[in-house]
């Protein structure tokens, strides 16, 4: 089977990778031309754990191929794929712009029976708007041809995607003929061999799967990092309250760690998007808001605990961060916690100095000339005012104390991600902040 694959971002290479790996031909379309250029020598323009390797091997085995000629990918393909992105709107919706611009190419270009498949994250009622925007298309080229559409929402993690496509926890499809159903259930059976499920369901049903699972999963986070605010407030312990409730098999233990809020491409947009869909029906997603809310607020309570230890005054302090990705195992910063805790450090006239093992490059495109950059985690603490950790980046797990010790201004870590154990950091004779432990104690 030949199949396309349009927007080659994460999700796009991933499916493309994964696809071909299992023997698919696969072509790749990109608008971008300089990613197209770079990806046909071998050139990766994001940083994702064994995608560079699969890729390469598979454009070797002539079965992965990229373009920017749609017209021509399309040719004797019988599925394409959409994955290009949909970045929030101003008012918070998805902007369905990239994706339509998709489907009227596909209009434009088809000549023989195309299963168009939505894996972007869009909202409720945007496959129709696809077909739609495909059928005009026909219509204007005053052709006859047939085409169906389905949406299959995409849910691999950044920094573990290839594992999570090739071996998902299930995979989800929306379709609305028998043709499509037969299609998808043949190009997955590789993926789903060993009992992984695909949930065939309606489409509406499918797109709304995608937005309630992500923000089911950013509830958990906005949740516990509440729990974890209110615990430094009593004085109680997060991580010994997250044990206590997460081995209750109801709540489970998995995305129940305190830390300086949840960031990314997925989580703040889908729940945003979700907000404005369920606003455009006159329904008001309370929850949601909450979590928004609190998620806003929790960027910041790393940054409110080196104004207090400062005694609100950082100007000139020189602060050090160690990782700068929204989570380890990516070079993605898109609405990271750094972002905000960087803008408000550099506001209140500190200097910062950073390290991050994969997202310096794309940390230059954020703050410039504004913070230095250094090439290794302990170069950042030289003449360094505190430390402060902002991605759990394994390496950060197990620093040499001594060194931090001796390199640092003012032996003061900030932990945002509660990486360490606070006894043993303080026996080490550092002020040790974390979140959802009342520390100062
Ligand atoms: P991305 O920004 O990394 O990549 C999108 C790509 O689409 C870009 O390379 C862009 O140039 C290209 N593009 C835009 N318009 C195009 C057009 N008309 N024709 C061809 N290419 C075009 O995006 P992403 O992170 O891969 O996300 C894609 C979609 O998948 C989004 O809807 C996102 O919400 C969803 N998603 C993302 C993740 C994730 O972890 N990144 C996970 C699940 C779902």
């Amino acid at each position: 089977m030949k199949i396309v694959i349009v927007g080659s971002g994460y999700v796009g290479l991933v499916t493309g990778a994964c696809f071909s790996e299992v023997g698919i031909d696969v072509t790749c379309v990109d608008i971008d031309h300089n990613k197209i250029d770079n990806l046909n020598k071998g050139i990766i323009p994001i940083y994702e754990p064994g995608l560079e390797d699969m890729i390469v091997r598979n454009m070797k085995k002539g079965r992965l191929g990229f373009t920017t000629n749609i017209a021509e990918a399309l040719q004797d393909a019988e599925v394409l794929f959409i994955s290009v992105g949909t970045p929030p709107d101003e008012d918070g919706s998805a902007d369905l712009k990239y994706v339509l611009a998709v489907a009227r190419d596909c209009g434009k270009h088809i000549k023989d029976y195309l299963l168009v498949v939505t894996k972007s994250t869009v909202p409720v009622g945007t496959s129709a708007k696809v077909k739609q925007a495909l059928q005009e298309e026909l219509d204007k080229r005053n052709v006859n041809i047939e085409f169906d559409v389905a949406s299959n929402p995409e849910f691999l993690k950044e920094g573990a995607a290839i594992d999570d496509f090739l071996k998902p926890d299930r995979i989800v499809v929306g379709i609305e003929s028998e043709r499509a159903e037969d299609l998808l259930k043949s190009l997955y059976k590789p993926f789903t061999l060993n009992g992984h499920p695909v949930i065939f369901m309606d489409i509406v049903s499918a797109e709304m799967t995608k937005y309630a699972a992500n923000s089911m999963l950013a509830t958990k986070i906005s949740f516990i990092n509440e729990i974890a605010n209110l615990c430094e407030i009593v004085g109680a312990d997060i991580n010994k309250v997250r044990k206590g409730i997460g081995s209750d098999s109801r709540i489970g233990q998995k995305f129940l760690y305190a830390g300086i809020g949840y960031g990314g491409s997925c989580f703040p947009k889908d729940v945003q998007a979700l907000i404005k869909t369920a606003s455009e029906y006159n329904y008001d997603l309370r929850v949601l808001k909450a979590v928004e809310e609190v998620n806003k607020d929790q960027k910041l309570v790393l940054f409110n605990k080196i104004m207090n230890y400062f005694k609100g005054d950082i100007e000139g302090k020189i602060i050090a961060l160690w990782g700068l990705s929204f989570k380890p195992q990516t070079d993605d910063m898109r609405e990271a916690p750094s972002l905000s805790i960087v803008k408000n450090l550099l506001e209140a006239g500190a200097i910062v100095k950073a390290y991050d093992p994969i997202a310096i490059n794309e940390a230059k495109h954020h703050f410039g000339g504004t913070i230095s950059y250094c090439e290794d985690q302990y170069e950042t603490l030289i003449d360094a005012d505190c430390l402060a950790i902002l991605t759990e980046w394994p390496e950060f797990k197990f620093p040499n104390l001594k060194i931090v010790y001796k390199l640092l201004n003012t032996p003061v870590i900030f932990d945002g991600r509660n990486i360490y154990d606070a006894d043993e950091i303080r026996e080490s004779g550092f002020d040790y902040f974390c979140i959802g432990i009342d520390t100062a104690k």
